[in-house]
């Protein structure tokens, strides 16, 4: 299935590495691999060799790389409307807020071009409605710890994680505060009048593949309607089928004021959105908030589709299903070998498999047998496939994972 890659990096991709880094700004730590193609959950690079991808370009190849129906709605878009901005009214983007409004119980949608964009539309949203709908001062919004929203000033606040992602960048924005991760009595203490919203993931991406507590995630929101401020959730990683559910907060029967999506939203163009429920939209009014991009007639008609074959094909269900199909596998293995895995964790297609040890040469010796897929915090290692992966593959790389742990020493 897949060739064993050679050892030694060829003289294509140390001439790239070396012009990578010469002129571009250095802000990511690369792996050793520079893909040049990709077909549904292939990867190839630069000298040709082939991998299972197990990532999707961090959960945004939902539907697998180079999609035929994808592709065919692409061009056909570029040749009738590629952008006109949103000076005027774009059938395709009505169509997709539709389609995306008819998946949930929200009722309005504002698209944007990225994960934080889309939380940042939501702070923004949060903040005026308060302002402007309940004439109240209520502008802070609440996180938990571990959490992810995004690398904008707002959104890097927001994330409740310290370290390099906020340090240098200071001053920072006011009006967000963070509490523990699952502790339900901290977030009562911190809830005040002057709460705008709790922003919450349902899945934990970023921090590690950490699924919240169901009876945690029914009090936040029991606790955001006591206290009368607004409960938002990011699904920019969670959302789009990923977890098993349309929307992962569905699998907990949540109905969110205002939630987020991006990544897998047009499968690979950049695109995001915040959806709202009416009485909550209302804070925005024309003038109030506005992207250039957002919404376009490409990106529209591209994640139509892509919401279409979600649909159609019930990727929900598959993701669902190769879910709990991975996830037995790694934890016979976890069984077997219990002084090698701690724990293995996830929600549908969103999966961490957490090493008891460093992960560093785990993650280089799946790459080097042709599988790709994320280290997160050095011990978790990530898998976002694509939803139409096969249960061989899964299964392939589930064998590869053990033999290597039987192997090393
Ligand atoms: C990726 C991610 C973001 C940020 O999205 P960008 O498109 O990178 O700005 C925000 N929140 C969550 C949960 C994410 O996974």
């Amino acid at each position: 299935m897949t060739q064993a890659p050679s050892q030694a990096p060829s003289a294509a991709y140390n001439s790239l590495v070396s012009r990578d880094k010469k002129v571009l700004c250095q802000t990511y730590g690369r792996y050793p691999l520079a893909i040049e193609r990709a077909v549904g959950s292939r990867l190839y690079d630069v000298d040709g060799r082939e991998y299972v991808d197990l990532l999707s370009g961090i959960a945004v190849a939902n539907l697998g790389h180079s999609h035929p129906e994808l592709l065919e709605v692409m061009s056909r878009q570029a040749q009738d409307l590629i952008h006109i901005s949103n000076l005027f009214y774009q059938p395709k983007q009505v169509e997709l807020a539709e389609k995306l409004l008819s998946t949930c119980a929200c009722d309005r949608v504002f698209f944007c071009n990225s994960g934080a964009e889309a939380n940042e539309a939501a702070i923004k949203l949060a903040r005026r409605f308060m302002r402007t709908v309940r004439y109240k001062d209520a502008f802070e919004i609440i996180t938990l710890s571990g959490s992810f929203h995004g690398r904008t000033l707002a959104t890097l606040t927001a994330t409740g994680q310290s370290g390099r992602i906020k340090e240098g960048f200071e001053p920072l924005p006011e009006g967000f505060t963070t509490v523990p991760f699952g502790d339900i009595e901290a977030l009562k203490d911190a809830i005040s009048g002057k709460t705008a919203a709790v922003l919450i993931e349902m899945v934990q991406g970023e921090g590690g593949v950490l699924p919240l507590p169901e009876a945690y995630v029914r009090q936040v929101q029991d606790l955001c309607h006591e206290a009368n401020c607004l409960f938002m959730v990011d699904e920019i990683q969670t959302g789009l089928c990923r977890t098993g559910r349309f929307w992962a907060h569905q699998h907990f029967g949540l109905s969110p004021d205002v939630f987020t999506t991006a990544k897998g939203l047009a499968n690979g163009l950049p695109m995001g959105a915040m959806l709202a429920k009416e009485h909550v939209a209302r804070g925005f009014a024309p003038g109030s908030h506005a992207t250039t991009f957002g919404g376009g007639g490409v990106l529209s008609a591209v994640a139509s589709k892509v919401v279409d074959i979600m649909l159609r094909d019930d990727l929900a269900g598959r993701a669902r299903d190769l879910g709990n199909l991975a996830i037995e596998a790694f934890r016979k293995i976890q069984t077997a070998l219990p002084d090698k895995i701690r724990t293995v964790r996830g929600l549908g297609l969103m999966i961490g498999i957490e090493l008891i040890g460093p992960g560093e040469a785990m993650h280089a010796e799946l790459r080097e047998r042709g599988f790709v897929c994320n280290l997160a915090h050095g011990k978790v290692l990530r898998l976002l496939p694509p939803l139409v992966i096969s249960a061989d593959d899964l299964l392939a790389f589930a064998a590869a994972l053990e033999d290597i742990l039987r192997t090393d020493t």
